[in-house]
């Protein structure tokens, strides 16, 4: 050894930058980082005293006992660090298990306790040479540290042969930089012992691992845990949905195959109609799956945007009123319905969904209630600009257990599942709205006793719109002209008449009076009328005996409609059956009144088709098959064809009064054949879009393309309808 003390005073700020931002650094302490730590530090302590050995050297006959320890410490430094590294490469080596590795460690630690004691036993000495300018050690000590390193050495490189496969694995530079400037510097310090080499070059090789060693940010890893487990959650959920979503989807799909097949081999017509009803109800249940499963995919991807607009708030809860009533059916419930009427009358916000929310709540009202009754109300809280709408959805049905109160959201979630079998349901209603009630921003409140009935409370906020919206309902009100009918009110209490009279006022018919049935019979002999209002319970003669004598007259085809406070349950079956053409109830509900006389005065306006000519276009044989029945009703000659290019082909001699295309055909899509036909100059014929494609934006998309109109299959009547209408 040497002055040169220059190299591991350079190694002295290198090691400890690579200590300093190696700790500073959170890390997982992993057996790597650990180990590593340990080379570092260990080597901060060799190049110390490597630096004071080269005193040691000096004092070596003045000191003798501190020189030797410091000059053995060196020797110590060096088999430890070696150990380590072999610890390391060990590490990065083994595959084997832990017990493999606790056996290594254990017996390696005791050997190198054993080590280090031999090497401060054994003698070390000091030679001197140009002139006390160069000095090494020998002797025993020296060259029984040499051997144990020269035995570590041995031992990682059969370590790094083991691996040899391996060997692209960056962790394995420092290995291979061990034995080239490990080997490079005992070289030089062989010839030039005044290059304190050694303990500089395990440095260097410190700093490589720096590099190399798996050593990952903690913040970065807490995160990937975070995205893990979400990731799992997510994985979890989807896979939880696909099961149930296959499991409802088969329900239904399970009885449309097995009623066809029935119907295949039933030989009674009678039967094969009952069969019919079950496909067909089963298949509406399909249908409401797969609309609720896009609901609520749509939802739950964030895909589902609030449109907000103007819109008249009347106008959207008579809709939902009537629809009620339609689901009421034959069901003997006391349908109250009950609107403030201090609601702004334009609102503004999403009135789709809003509609939604509410029709979902009165549904399962009427679902799930029996007998008694069914209370929709709606009032307001408001302010300048903002109301609040406090919808409530009152039953007296089967209720909820409270310990089910929390599973009502969950989506195909149904309860009480034993009584639900004959009620339809997909499960997915109230998971919609809660999620579509959140989106808007609203709230749910829920109160119900299993066995007594339920109360569904929303709120929700709507701004107050400063345009107005005038409502169609009110329209359709003065629509209903009925100034040149003559309608005959019957019924014994003289206020009744003057009720009834009020009611109909502002239809505007011409009134008569009747206060018994002998005097209802005796004015329908003599005049003509277009409507009957009958009470039932009069003396003498009943409103059915009256009906009963009416029907014996000759030509008497009068609508009659019972008109009566007989309201309990089952009676509107009972009057319909004994040949009334409908029924209202006293006191006299205006909406009722109203549908009763639309349905009566209002002539559909029917429109002739029957020279029209139109063509569908659908690679589907059975997809045809379905259109062509429900277009037949409407009695249009009805063309088809199987492709694109069929379609071009019709189209080129023959014009259609309208094309019916699907999209997604083999060869040329609906799109594409659309394009080539707007290509032809002469080409005129509306083209309306009819596919399977019922995402959320397809209907825009398809209306961009330039198509005159979109319906989505299964196709809707009211829709097809309306488009037949606008476009024919
Ligand atoms: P679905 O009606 O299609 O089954 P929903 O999500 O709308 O699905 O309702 C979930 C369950 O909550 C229903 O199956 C039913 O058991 C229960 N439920 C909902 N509304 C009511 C109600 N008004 N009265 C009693 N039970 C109800």
């Amino acid at each position: 050894m040497g002055s040169g003390i220059f190299f591991p005073i350079c190694g002295l700020p290198i090691i400890l930058i690579i200590i300093i931002t190696f700790n500073v650094k959170k890390h997982i302490n992993s057996k790597e980082t650990k180990l590593f730590n340990l080379l570092v530090i260990f080597n901060l302590i060799g190049l110390i005293i490597e630096i004071l050995c080269s005193y040691a050297c000096r004092i070596h006959t003045e000191h003798f006992l501190i020189s030797n320890l410091i000059l053995k410490s060196y020797l110590v430094y060096l088999i430890i660090w070696t150990d380590i590294f072999a610890s390391y490469v060990f590490l990065i080596s083994s595959k084997e298990s832990s017990k493999m590795a606790k056996m290594f460690k254990s017996v390696n630690l005791v050997l190198l306790f054993v080590f280090i004691i031999l090497i401060y036993l054994f003698p070390i000495d000091v030679v001197t040479r140009n002139n006390f300018q160069i000095h090494y050690t020998k002797g025993l000590s020296v060259n029984f540290s040499y051997a144990i390193s020269g035995l570590y050495v041995i031992f990682i490189l059969y370590l790094l042969l083991k691996n040899i496969q391996r060997i692209r694995n960056k962790k394995y530079f420092p290995v291979f930089l061990f034995f080239v400037i490990g080997t490079a510097a005992i070289a030089i310090q062989k010839v030039y012992p005044q290059f304190l080499l050694l303990t500089y070059s395990q440095t260097i090789i410190c700093l490589c691992m720096y590099f190399t060693i798996e050593n990952p940010d903690v913040k970065m890893v807490e995160q990937l845990n975070i995205a893990r487990e979400q990731a799992d959650r997510a994985n979890h959920a989807k896979s939880d949905f696909l099961s149930s979503m296959s499991h409802e989807i088969r329900t239904p799909l399970n009885a449309i195959v097995g009623f066809s097949e029935y119907i295949q081999t039933s030989n009674s017509l009678e039967e094969a109609k009952e069969n019919a009803n079950d496909i067909v109800s089963a298949s509406e249940t399909l249908l409401e799956i797969v609309n609720g499963i896009l609901d609520i995919s749509k939802i739950e991807a964030g895909k589902i945007e609030l449109h907000d607009s103007s819109y008249n708030i009347y106008d959207l809860l008579d809709g939902i009123v009537k629809l009620g009533k339609g689901r009421l059916g034959e069901k003997p419930l006391d349908y109250r319905v009950h609107i403030a009427e201090d609601i702004p009358s334009t609102l503004y916000g999403d009135h789709a969904n809003l509609k939604k929310i509410i029709i979902n709540l009165l549904t399962n009202a009427i679902k799930y209630t029996d007998t008694g009754y069914v209370d929709f109300s709606v009032r307001c809280v408001k302010n300048t600009s903002v109301c609040r709408l406090i919808i409530k959805v009152e039953d007296s049905g089967r209720g909820i257990k409270s310990k089910d109160i929390d599973k009502l959201f969950t989506k195909f979630q149904r309860l009480d599942e034993d009584r639900n079998t004959t009620i339809e349901g997909t499960g997915l209603g109230l998971a919609i709205t809660k999620q579509l009630i959140d989106l808007m921003g609203g709230r749910i409140v829920v109160n119900s006793e299993y066995g007594k009935g339920s109360k569904f409370i929303v709120a929700i906020d709507q701004k107050i719109s400063t345009e107005e919206v005038k409502s169609t309902v009110t329209l359709e009100h003065h629509d209903l002209d009925l100034s040149s009918n003559n309608i005959l009110v019957v019924d014994d209490n003289k206020l009744n008449l003057k009720v009834a009279g009020k009611v109909l006022e502002k239809y505007k018919p011409n009134i008569t009076n009747a206060e018994s049935g002998m005097e209802c019979l005796e004015l329908v002999k003599n005049n003509k009328y277009d409507l009957i209002l009958m009470d039932d319970m009069m003396p003498r003669m009943s409103g059915r005996e009256t009906l009963i004598k009416l029907k014996e007259i000759p030509g008497f085809d009068t609508p009659v409609v019972i008109l009566t406070a007989n309201a309990i349950t089952g009676v509107e079956k009972k009057y319909i059956e004994d040949g009334f053409d409908d029924y209202l109830s006293k006191p006299i509900d205006q909406e009722k009144l109203y549908a009763v006389l639309a349905k009566i005065f209002k002539k559909q306006e029917t429109v002739d088709y029957s020279n029209k000519e139109i063509l569908i276009v659908d690679d589907n044989k059975l997809n045809l098959k379905v259109a062509s029945k429900v277009l037949e009703k409407y009695n249009m000659k009805i063309d088809t064809c199987e492709s694109g290019a069929e379609c071009l082909e019709k189209t080129e001699n023959k014009t259609y009064d309208l094309i019916f295309m699907d999209d997604m055909m083999p060869n040329l899509s609906g799109v594409e054949t659309f394009g080539k036909l707007k290509e032809r100059e002469a080409f005129s014929t509306p083209v309306v879009i009819l596919t399977a494609n019922a995402i959320e934006g397809s209907e825009k998309k398809y209306l961009e393309e330039g198509f005159n109109g979109y319906l989505s299959k299964p196709i809707d009547k009211e829709a097809l309808d309306k488009l037949l209408k606008e476009i024919l």
